[in-house]
């Protein structure tokens, strides 16, 4: 037959199948053919610069590598043209009406494997040219082979199960497809809506991109470029472009790996953290690419929840390739990214905390609460994420801190356990009443202060096969410490023990004497084994259960210091005045623990006390 009348074919059997699928489904992103043919062109642009490096002979050699976006919303019309490497009749045949290729072939296989109905997969991973008859009556390719004898033609299908192709006389090299829009398409063939479309996927391919006659695409893709070669300006300004910040960028990530995946990842961390200022939880934003092209802005699953205060770019080559091979279900490969670069950045902070402190710890001001909720909820990543915890010490300066394993390197063999306070500020936990004892034994106290501390080290138990252990519960045994001169004898503090049991009644669960106790005369613990003071102070500030079950202590007396000793000097003698002292006592530790309720009473009291001076 010749070569020169249309010719109708038949699609094969499978691409029927996938434009049917494609045409009937209610996949809402209907813009991703953009990024479907914007893509097409960029690698037929890739092609052909690749061709001439050993061929001389191409046709139409002085065009420039451009790819040209018109619109028409008259005629509800899109027209999209690229320089590139052409199509030759075969070539038409084959690519555009057998499924040979990547993406197609992907999505077939991932629908064969159960994921029917599916349309998320269109938008995830493209089906190529043929997402196209998503928003087209009818589609015309005009193409023209770089090859120098060979003669341009048209290829043009309505998407029903043929297609023709026939000769196009005057066609310049390359392809031009020509989109006849639906009529609840239109929007597409507006200037402003394909615009914002090619800015979102296509913003970083590499040649350039014009629409009616304006460029869009001026951003390079940064993260594909050789480190050595890129000034920090450049980052930064990549940082705001992409991230749609306006801060600059705290930390930063460069990096690619070739095995088990290639990826090229470019991270950034921002200033400040949003969240803590109050602003609503972050939502993923490293976007995931693929050649430079736009997969996904905000994927779900790329990185653990607790990284959501990255920005940037993971660019996989391997996302097509691979995905025909695994089932996209199982999402094994988006996990697989997900381990590398998590990995990748976790080594990251390990290196900026050995390397650059400083810096280290002004970005642990700002994210280490997320290094905290990782620690707390990442099992995977929980040894190394509490290894990049920081906290402030009884042994470090006020606003210096200390991370665990130098916590453990200070520890004398005796210790067995890491011991921590969590309280509103240094000021608060060092005025108190439990951190003497300790001190008075050279036991080294990590000082806590943020409200999901408690709760971070409730959830990471132990390091290095150390427990973490609160100091203010009640099992905590200290060593004896020499006992000094006057302290009340065994005796006395039974006595005094049960008086004040009896003294104080329903408020406290137990009264004893106390080795933790240094310089202040009494301390309230915790009784109740499943919430701690300052969880009970927590709960009670969001008004939730168990809040408000009457509180009761174990009080705990200091044998050695004048106050006690009074008190049991009177506690016989003045047994009024004496209850008055252990009912302040008890208050005053509570003062201590945070846990005091209601002050009012207090204030009659003292004044009673203070009549008996
Ligand atoms: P994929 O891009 O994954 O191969 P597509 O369905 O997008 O799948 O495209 C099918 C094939 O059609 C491509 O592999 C390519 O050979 C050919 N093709 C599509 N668009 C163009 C174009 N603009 N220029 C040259 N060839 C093209
Ligand atoms: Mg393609």
């Amino acid at each position: 037959m010749s070569n020169t009348t249309p010719q109708t074919f038949e699609f094969q059997a499978e691409i029927k199948q996938l434009l049917d699928i494609v045409i009937h489904s209610l996949y809402t992103e209907k813009e991703i053919f953009v990024r479907e043919l914007i893509s097409n062109a960029s690698d037929a642009l890739e092609k052909l610069r690749h061709t001439r490096i050993t061929e001389r002979d191409v046709h139409d050699e002085k065009l420039e590598p451009e790819i040209n976006v018109t619109t028409d919303d008259k005629a509800k019309r899109i027209t999209i043209q690229d320089f590139g490497i052409g199509m030759t009749r075969e070539e038409l045949t084959r690519n555009l009406g057998t499924i040979a290729h990547s993406g197609s072939k992907a999505f077939l296989k991932a629908l064969g494997e159960g994921a029917q109905k599916n349309s998320n997969l269109i938008g995830q991973f493209g089906v190529g040219f043929y997402s196209a008859f998503m928003v087209a009556k009818s589609v015309k390719v005009y193409a023209r082979s770089w090859r120098k004898d060979e003669p341009g033609h048209v290829w043009s299908s309505e998407g029903a199960g043929s297609y023709t192709i026939e000769p196009s006389e005057g066609e310049r090299r390359g392809a031009k497809i020509v989109i006849e829009l639906k009529d609840d398409c239109g929007e597409f063939a507006q200037d402003w809506r394909m615009k914002e479309i090619l800015e979102r996927y296509s913003a970083f391919v590499s040649f350039p991109i014009s629409l009616n006659g304006k460029r869009v695409n001026t951003v390079q893709a940064l993260w594909l470029r050789n480190k050595n070669e890129i000034k920090e300006e450049e980052y930064t300004e990549f940082y705001k472009f992409q991230a749609h910040a306006h801060d600059e960028p705290r930390l930063r990530l460069h990096f690619s790996a070739d095995a088990p995946l290639t990826i090229n990842a470019l991270l950034f961390t921002p200033k400040e953290n949003t969240e803590k200022l109050g602003f609503s939880r972050l939502e993923p934003s490293v976007a995931l690419y693929c050649r430079k092209v736009l997969i996904d802005a905000k994927p779900k699953d790329l990185l653990p929840e607790w990284l959501r205060f990255l920005k940037g770019v993971v660019d996989s080559e391997d996302l097509p390739l691979n995905i025909s091979r695994e089932t996209m279900q199982d999402k094994s490969l988006v996990e697989k990214l997900n381990r590398v670069i998590t990995k990748r950045f976790l080594k990251f902070l390990d290196e900026e905390a050995r390397n650059r402190a400083e810096g280290y710890e002004a970005f642990y001001q700002e994210f280490g609460v997320f290094l905290k909720e990782g620690a707390a909820l990442d099992f995977t990543h929980k040894e190394q994420l509490t290894k990049l915890l920081r906290f402030e010490s009884s042994l470090t300066e006020k606003g210096k801190t200390t991370s665990l394993a130098d916590y453990v390197s200070r520890m004398s063999s005796e210790q067995k356990e890491i011991y921590y306070l969590v309280g509103p500020s240094r000021a608060a936990i060092e005025s108190g009443p439990y951190l003497e004892g300790f001190k008075a034994r050279n036991l080294e106290v990590l000082l806590c202060y943020e409200a999901v501390d408690e709760y971070v080290m409730n959830n990471v138990r132990e390091f290095d096969g150390r427990k973490l252990t609160a100091a203010d519960h009640a099992d905590v045994k200290l060593a004896d410490l020499p006992k000094p001169e006057g302290a009340l004898g065994e005796r006395e503090i039974k006595d005094l023990a049960n008086w004040l049991k009896d003294t104080l009644g329903e408020r406290v669960s137990e009264v004893k004497s106390s080795d933790r106790l240094v310089d202040s005369p009494v301390l309230a613990l915790n009784a109740d084994k499943f919430m701690s003071p300052h969880m009970r102070r927590m709960m009670k500030a969001m008004n939730r259960d168990g809040a408000e079950n009457p509180l009761r202590v174990s009080l705990e007396f200091n044998p050695r210091h004048a106050v006690i000793k009074r008190l049991f000097e009177t506690h016989t003698a003045h047994p009024e005045r004496a209850k008055l002292v252990a009912e302040q006592l008890l208050d005053n530790a509570l003062i201590a623990a945070g846990l005091l309720e209601d002050p009012t009473s207090m204030v009659a009291r003292l004044n009673k006390l203070l009549e008996s001076v």
